[in-house]
């Protein structure tokens, strides 16, 4: 009988009646985020719950527009820092600017990502432009970021670094070859830098959400079946998922976020949580 919680900004909920546990607390009470993507979709999203549960955010993006939308739609706690993650310079800036501002950095989540060209399809005709375009984005930006975070929270010897991978990069299949090699490469980072970080003090995950309807889903689709629209993209994402009575918001994704950056994963690094509702756990027909 669990009920899906309301949102509200004391992070106080409840899970209703038959003696289940109270949970009032803030979870990032006194922390300070950085997150790359932070003005749209899931990086949006767990700034939102980031800041739910009492952190200060700076959401770092290329999109000034809406990046400065998105912060001051999310109220005072948070600010916008244009970046380029493609540019080594502007995540350094990004993060000295936070620190500054904050004096420390407790969470550095890099997430933003592109899928890029949806076709052509086969490796034979991959475009090694576009490949080094998609890489230079979801890969050397996840890189780049660690590196940058890492500078502060190794002599602090404290800090939480989180990437986003895909279970594109789990299954392989899903998506255009170039976004699912990117992906791949992911835990696989996250895993050669944990055994590094961790004689610091400092955690490093990675989060694997299946699809969710958001701008860059809607956009990827939308190349190839024109009249899709976000009501639509929802029913199918939600359908996609083995685990019955679940459906996927963005929100989700950004709980689970919360939970590897929170000190109830205190004993978690190295790991990639996939968020998907069971998609790659499904049943062969006849087992
Ligand atoms: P989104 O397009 O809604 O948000 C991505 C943000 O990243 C945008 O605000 C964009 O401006 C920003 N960005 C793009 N290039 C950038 C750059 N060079 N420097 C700085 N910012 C840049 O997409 P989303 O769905 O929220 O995706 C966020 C992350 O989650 C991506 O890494 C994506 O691959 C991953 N992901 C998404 C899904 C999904 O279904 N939406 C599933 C699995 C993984």
């Amino acid at each position: 009988n669990f009920k899906r919680p309301a949102t509200t900004a004391s992070a106080t909920y409840s899970t209703g009646g038959g003696g289940g546990c109270t949970c009032t607390s803030k979870k990032l009470e006194g922390k300070v985020a950085l997150i790359t993507g932070g003005a749209s979709g899931l990086g949006k999203a767990t700034a939102g719950e980031f800041l739910r549960h009492g952190a200060r955010v700076v959401i770092a993006d290329l999109d000034a527009e809406t990046g400065v939308k998105a912060a001051k739609e999310l109220g005072s706690a948070v600010e916008f820092v244009r970046c380029d993650v493609t540019v080594e310079g502007d995540i350094a800036e990004a993060v000295e600017m936070t620190v500054e501002r904050y004096g420390k950095l407790d969470v550095m989540y890099n997430n933003a990502g592109i899928v890029g060209p949806m076709t052509p399809a086969s490796i034979s005709e991959l475009d090694m432009m576009e490949f080094e375009r998609v890489m230079r984005i979801n890969v050397f930006g996840v890189v780049s970021g660690i590196k940058h975070a890492a500078k502060f929270m190794i002599p602090a010897r404290s800090g939480c670094i989180l990437c986003t991978s895909s279970v594109a990069g789990v299954t392989g299949g899903l998506a255009p070859h170039s976004y699912t090699i990117s992906k791949f490469k992911i835990p696989r980072i996250v895993k050669s830098v944990a055994s590094e970080l961790c004689e610091h003090g400092v955690r490093i995950n990675c989060i694997s959400p299946s699809a969710v309807a958001t701008p860059l889903t809607l956009r990827y689709l939308q190349k190839v079946f024109p009249k899709v629209t976000e009501e639509k993209l929802r029913e199918t994402v939600n359908g996609m998922g083995e685990l019955k009575g679940a459906e996927c918001e963005e929100a989700d994704v950004a709980k689970a976020a919360l939970c590897l950056v929170s000190d109830d994963c205190k004993y978690v690094t190295g790991h990639n949580l996939v968020v998907d509702g069971g998609m790659t756990a499904f049943k062969i027909a006849g087992f």
